[in-house]
């Protein structure tokens, strides 16, 4: 599509994408939308009274996060698409004529977590990831449980934990059990993980005891992000039962900086997995509901370069989004506008679309090999994860950056 910017269709942040983030400038955290190697500078843009024609509260690009935007409701957040996708096509529109204030090189941002997170849900919905776990943890010969293919399994997470993309991850420390031991040691993790994940951010506030319908569930997302679950192996085998995983998990989950909005992801929707048995009534669902997300995971040692070492893609999940949503508030649950509601590991059925170094090692059995000639079976003090998401086809690509940490000691 023409821009002024000139931006590629094929650009990650093409004008068929325009994701939502926030950056600091001026040392304050200001929501902004990325094209190209740019960002609208929402707050500057909404100031200049750009935004006038379009009835949402200026206020709510004066905020530090995007909850109060994403609160506008979805007609707000079309508009403002449609606003910007014809303004960046125009040379003679106000944003044009603007560009020096709002406009920002995006390379050289600083950007910040663009949401608060009241709750984080962690859904565990790929069949794949589910059936490699379950033959490594307790038992091949049946690896799903039994409430597996009837329920979209999920646990409650830690929001406090979430940070953006760049952020360093400590090693956790944790109780673990030796192999052959019969009694828990404390240290370091020696099996730290990383999860391919996407996470969808709620966008509309529900009341507790009413449920959102399978049907209507779409309408309360406002975007998706890609999203790295770190885990503890070892830690995660010796606590999760009864009760699942708890400091396994909670120690820390990247996101990366830009949301891209459902409207963008149109163009990307495909078909589900088939679901055999048949689920319960109100998880029935009618229409394409899944999206086709390319995924990519790089290790990169301290000083050397990346290696991909996992492609995996969003529609392979068994349980799609809308019956993630409609299952977490079957009971009354309430949900709020910023919560994030992430996948569960990624996995494909090949070897190389798995996940999770857990699956690519087989339990730490294999060596994961990497370009500079070293091998990995978990990940080291000063190793980097980078994980990639992003839809393309004949005409466009939308992407939604990267998920970058490194782990340290
Ligand atoms: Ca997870």
């Amino acid at each position: 599509m023409q821009n002024w910017l000139n931006v590629s269709d094929f650009h990650d942040f093409s004008i068929h994408n325009l994701p939502y983030g926030v950056f600091k400038r001026d040392g304050k955290p200001t929501p902004c939308v990325a094209i190209g190697d740019w960002m609208i500078d929402l707050r500057k843009s909404s100031e200049l009274g750009l935004f006038n024609g379009l009835s949402i509260d200026a206020s709510v690009f004066n905020a530090t996060t995007l909850n109060d935007f994403i609160a506008t409701g979805k007609a707000s957040w079309s508009a403002l698409r449609q606003y910007l996708q014809t303004a960046l096509s125009d040379s003679n529109s106000d944003l044009h004529k603007h560009r020096d204030t709002i406009l920002v090189d995006r390379l050289n941002a600083t950007m910040v977590l663009p949401i608060h997170i009241g709750d984080y849900t962690d859904f565990y919905s790929s069949i794949e990831h589910a059936t490699n776990v379950g033959k490594m943890f307790r038992d091949p010969a049946n690896a799903l449980l039994p409430n597996w293919r009837h329920i979209p399994v999920g646990y409650h997470g830690r929001a406090s934990s979430i940070v953006v993309s760049g952020t360093d991850i400590k090693r956790p420390n944790g109780q673990t059990i030796p192999p052959d031991a019969t009694q828990p040691v404390f240290g370091p993790s020696k099996r730290v993980d990383f999860e391919l994940e996407m996470a969808f951010i709620v966008g509309r506030q529900t009341e507790l005891g009413s449920a959102i319908p399978v049907s209507q569930a779409e309408d309360h997302i406002f975007g998706m992000t890609v999203f790295n679950d770190w885990s503890a192996r070892d830690i995660q085998k010796w606590e999760y039962v009864p009760l699942g995983p708890f400091l396994a998990k909670n120690f820390a989950s990247t996101m990366a900086p830009w949301i891209v909005t459902m409207e963008a992801l149109e163009p990307f929707r495909c078909a589900s997995v088939k679901q055999e048995p048949a689920v319960l009534p109100y998880l029935q669902y009618e229409g394409d509901k899944n999206f086709d997300i390319s995924l990519e995971v790089d290790l990169i040692p301290e000083g050397s370069g990346p290696t991909t070492i996992s492609k995996s893609n969003f529609k392979y999940i068994y349980w799609n989004m809308a019956q993630q949503l409609a299952h977490h508030t079957v009971n009354g649950c309430n949900v709020n506008v910023g919560d994030v509601m992430a996948s569960g590991t990624i996995s494909g059925k090949d070897e190389n679309s798995y996940g999770s170094m857990l699956e690519l090692s087989w339990g730490g059995k294999k060596d994961i090999p990497l370009q500079n000639g070293d091998t990995r079976k978990f990940i080291l003090d000063g190793d980097t994860i980078t994980m990639r998401a992003f839809c393309q086809d004949e005409t466009r690509r939308v992407g939604f950056g990267e998920s970058v940490g490194k782990i340290v000691g």
